[in-house]
């Protein structure tokens, strides 16, 4: 629902926050920070600073008790998100008042710590991860470069196509990557060696965080699929192409993905979303309509996202030269075909259970041109073509030193950009 936390003409007496490019006061992003000797704790992110949660949980409670009871010395996201999305409704309201409303600046500035001075934590204990592969011109490239005949296979256009991920291996952006080992097979060779890895990879998703609960046995209609969504993160899916190649049949990506995934620090809400939704886009001519348990209309009206996201990259001598990363690619997530509430009804259609802290990638979100692509794997097809880097080096996939970094913003006319931050690791070399 969109209300006056929306209002583009609301200022914070934050200093920095109405000019921030991610994090105006119409943003409020979730999140959990510490500082040097602290434990970590929630907070949200407000311009160039992050508001501590529990320092101002006194004027929060009031308004919002049952959240504040959820995040008070609470170490993630989870309790909140387990509670119905009117609890973050209302804590939202509340941090909104706070902090545009000057009469409590200075009862605020003891909990206002300058983000430079923030370690950023994973927001959730992660439950579990699936990872989906709803980018529809990802799976048609690198289709076409297995099966340049029949890129699309005919399950793609009737299920949300997905695999379950490991949940361990999640790290928040910052840190770094190793490089796996694993089993190679050359083209020309019948046989594997054990080696590291030659051809690693990003792939540029969207993270669904789950809110609520669904017991085992209890699918979730279509039609309340999308309030179980309760935000959002970028998600970087490591990818090791030549793992990948070999393991993959007849299973699916396992050793290839489970080395790592990276996700961005801040969890975008649903209600900071409400103004970015859009439609579905129209699916082409001759494709099937969804059948009827994906089928929602107000979901095909509404229950798109108007979020750009970029990725890019630095080399190690990139970094040595002061010089800025190179965009790689900058793409939409109107490039999904299926919604996540159509992810979270197919997933549940089943009877699997989906609850708090449960985490969904949306496959990797390529456009249909190169300078939208979402991986490497596509930008250098299939590694036959270099991409050439401002230092004048060159890749086809990453090497040691390399930094990727996924950033994303929600516009709409009308409303303040809201950003999601940044999802940025670097490559470390193989042990
Ligand atoms: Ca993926």
């Amino acid at each position: 629902m969109i209300d006056h936390t929306h209002d583009a003409a609301v200022s914070s007496w934050v200093a920095g926050a109405d000019d921030h490019a991610d994090f105006p006061v119409q943003n409020l992003p979730l999140g959990v920070f510490s500082t040097s000797g602290s434990a970590p704790r929630i907070g949200t992110a407000i311009g160039d600073h992050v508001l501590d949660l529990s320092g101002v949980a006194e004027l929060l409670r009031g308004k919002a008790a049952a959240a504040v009871a959820a995040i008070e010395g609470a170490q993630t996201l989870n309790a909140l998100f387990a509670l119905e999305h009117v609890a973050r409704r209302d804590l939202r309201r509340a941090v909104f008042a706070l902090l545009t409303n000057e009469v409590h600046a200075a009862h605020c500035q003891a909990a206002l710590v300058p983000a430079a001075q923030c370690t950023m934590h994973l927001p959730l204990a992660v439950r579990d991860y699936t990872d989906f592969y709803a980018g529809i011109h990802h799976a048609r490239n690198v289709g076409s470069l297995l099966r340049p005949d029949n890129p699309l296979l005919p399950n793609y256009r009737y299920i949300p196509v997905g695999y379950h991920g490991r949940a361990s291996s999640i790290r928040v952006s910052g840190g770094e990557v190793r490089r796996p080992s694993g089993q190679l097979r050359a083209p020309d060779s019948e046989v594997p060696v054990v080696g590291q890895s030659r051809r690693l990879d990003y792939e540029v998703e969207l993270g669904f965080w789950i809110g609520g609960r669904s017991d085992l046995g209890e699918p979730v209609p279509i039609d309340r699929a999308g309030s179980r969504i309760a935000g959002l993160c970028l998600l970087n899916d490591w990818s090791a192409r030549d793992i990948q190649a070999w393991e993959y049949q007849p299973l699916g990506p396992f050793l290839a993905k489970n080395f790592g995934t990276t996700v961005s620090p801040w969890v975008v809400t649903a209600e900071a979303l409400a103004p970015f939704r859009v439609a579905q886009p129209e699916r082409p001519d001759g494709d099937p309509a969804p059948l009827p348990y994906l089928d929602d209309e107000r979901d095909q009206q509404e229950g798109a996202l108007a979020v750009r996201i970029d990725v890019s990259l630095r080399t190690q001598s990139m970094r040595n030269a002061v010089m800025e990363p190179m965009r790689l690619g900058r793409t939409a997530a109107t490039n999904l075909y299926w919604t996540p509430a159509q992810m979270v009804a197919h997933h549940t259609v089943n009877g699997c259970d989906l609850a708090a802290g449960d985490l969904l990638g949306s496959g990797t979100i390529s456009g249909a041109e190169s300078d939208a692509y979402g991986s490497l794997m596509e930008m250098s097809r299939g590694g036959t073509q270099s991409i050439t880097l401002p230092s004048g080096e060159t890749r086809t996939f990453l090497e040691d030193g390399d930094e990727v970094v996924l950033s994303g913003t929600a516009t709409k006319e009308g409303f303040r950009s809201i950003g999601l931050g940044e999802c940025r690791a670097t490559i470390a070399p193989a042990r």
